[in-house]
């Protein structure tokens, strides 16, 4: 075990420790954080995915559906076409009558999605129908598509909003001709009925969640076929929605994220206008629904996440005790450490610096004034008579003027770098570093008068108080001089100290050896 010497210049050596505790709680808090960002991303990139995929899909059913529905109308709107040309060519009189209405009948029987095919004349009365009986009534002369064809010359298919028919009361959606006369002049029209049904099924055969939505309107909103099926809802308009309003002025198909204003529900809507009517569908999945894997993804990654990111806390945490725990270990054994280095270097009693501490400190103060030429001086102290003080007051007392004699000894080292020391006995020595011999004695002077001052009762002393006796010695080492002699030197100046009477310091000079002391009474 290294034990500190003294050396007041020297910078104590502190190894600059990693503040493992601080690291260790960084480390954590980054690792959690990494790991939550990694979740993050991960499930905001599958959330992106899902999103993706169900925007495909959902763009893919609204082709499909737009194919269906102009499919269905296209049908329908070449028999009529074929069926007008006919009527126009050769009118529908009385003769043609039977055999029109046997072309009706067969042509609505072929296709599956007609409800049936009526021929009305200028009123709006049924003239011929592809079914057996005429229906008797007021005809269709208030019919929306009747009074468009009437107003209107063009001869294109019209699709109306869905009407129930007057023949069973089943929901159709009418497309219309207008029929003219050879001259153009109005005749009559021929209606197509598409059985509302027909669509419904069609939307049907799709899976699609309980909150999903599909329909089919006409571009001004005016609603024909809607899955789920609600009565109420047919022929009113969604021309204010979204759909309406802010997606298809601008794209002919596309889908969005919209949050319904009917049910508060965030649908994903694809939607798609057809090229050749004047119709459009949409199809629309709930967030939720599209989202459901994702949500348990989410779930499941984020327990994982959850319980990895606590082990690491329970691991960090038992790690930061035993850090903590290791840390105070370390600081008792330091503690520990000084203390067994105060007991190897100080001295019980005083307190003072022992021999050991002394010897090292000599040499470390030799060393450096040579290095920078510069006086070292050492003072010996020995107590007056202090033999009779044991005899006169015992040893306990003689312990406890030896420890106040070693007070005002400490107390006269103002210098961080004087060092006082328990020499042996009632022997104290004061190693001055950069210090020369007027200075050594100044303080010599200080200390025997301090002792003084304490009036300490000595009655075997000629004074009647303790005094004590000092010897000075200083001189600039070189290289190879030797401490002994040093001491030797300032223990000389102190025996003539004794010798000329006491209570007083005497300093030995080099140049006049050992005979010439000079005696000091200051
Ligand atoms: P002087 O120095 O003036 O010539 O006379 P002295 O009586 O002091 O002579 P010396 O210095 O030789 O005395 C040493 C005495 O100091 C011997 C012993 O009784 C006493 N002494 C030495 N160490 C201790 C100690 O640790 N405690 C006590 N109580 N007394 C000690
Ligand atoms: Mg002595
Ligand atoms: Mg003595």
């Amino acid at each position: 075990m290294p034990i500190p010497i003294h050396d007041p210049h020297q910078a104590p050596g502190t190894l600059k420790r990693l503040p493992l505790r601080k690291a260790a709680v960084l480390f954590i808090v980054a690792v959690s954080l990494c790991l939550c960002g990694l979740l993050y991303l991960q499930l905001e990139q599958s959330r992106r995915q899902d999103l993706a995929v169900a925007k495909m899909a959902s763009g893919n059913l609204t082709r499909a559906m737009a194919q269906q529905a102009e499919d269905t109308v296209r049908a329908a709107d070449l028999v009529m076409t074929s069926l007008v040309d006919w009527i126009q060519d050769d009118g529908y009189g009385a003769a043609q009558r039977p055999r029109l209405q046997r072309i009706f009948a067969r042509r609505a029987q072929q296709l599956d999605q007609l409800h049936g095919i009526f021929l009305f004349d200028r009123e709006g009365q049924w003239v011929i129908t592809s079914f057996a009986d005429l229906p008797r009534g007021n005809g269709v002369a208030d019919r929306e598509y009747f009074r468009f064809h009437q107003q209107n010359a063009s001869t294109v298919a019209h699709i109306g909003p869905a009407i129930r028919s007057r023949e069973n009361g089943e929901w159709i959606i009418p497309i219309s001709r207008r029929v003219n006369d050879q001259l153009g002049n109005f005749q009559g029209v021929l209606m197509a009925g598409i059985r509302m049904s027909y669509f419904d099924q069609f939307f049907k055969s799709f899976s699609l969640d309980d909150s999903g939505i599909m329909f089919l309107a006409l571009t001004d909103g005016t609603l024909l076929a809607r899955r789920p099926f609600d009565e109420s809802l047919i022929n009113t308009s969604v021309a204010h929605g979204e759909i309406y309003q802010t997606l298809l002025p601008n794209a002919n198909a596309g889908t969005a994220m919209l949050n319904s204003v009917v049910d508060g529900v965030t649908r994903l809507y694809g939607y798609r206008q057809l090229a050749s009517y004047p119709l459009v569908v949409s199809a629309a999945t709930s967030q939720d629904t599209i989202l459901q894997g994702w949500y348990d993804r989410a779930f499941q990654s984020s327990v994982i996440v959850a319980l990895v990111i606590l082990g690491i806390g329970l691991f960090g945490w038992v790690f930061i005790h035993q850090v903590r725990d290791g840390e105070r270990i370390e600081k008792n054994l330091r503690k520990a450490q000084l203390a067994l280095e105060q007991i190897a270097t100080h001295d019980s009693l005083t307190g003072l610096a022992n021999r050991r501490l002394f010897e090292r400190s000599l040499d470390i103060e030799f060393a450096r004034g040579a290095r920078q030429v510069s006086p070292v001086s050492l003072i010996m102290l020995d107590i007056d008579f202090f033999k009779r003080y044991n005899d006169a007051y015992g040893h306990v007392a003689g312990d406890q003027c030896l420890a106040q004699v070693a007070q005002v000894v400490k107390a006269c080292c103002q210098r961080k770098s004087d060092l006082a020391v328990r020499y042996g006995g009632e022997e104290f020595a004061v190693l001055l570093p950069d210090t020369d011999i007027n200075g050594a004695l100044a303080i010599a002077g200080q200390i025997r008068r301090s002792v003084i001052d304490k009036h300490i009762i000595h009655s075997g002393s000629p004074t009647g108080y303790l005094t004590v006796s000092l010897g000075c010695y200083a001189f600039i080492p070189h290289g190879n001089d030797s401490p002994q002699v040093f001491i030797q030197r300032a223990d000389a100046a102190l025996y003539q100290a004794k010798n000329a009477g006491r209570n007083r310091a005497a300093v030995f000079t080099a140049e006049e050896g050992f005979a010439e002391l000079m005696r000091s009474d200051r």
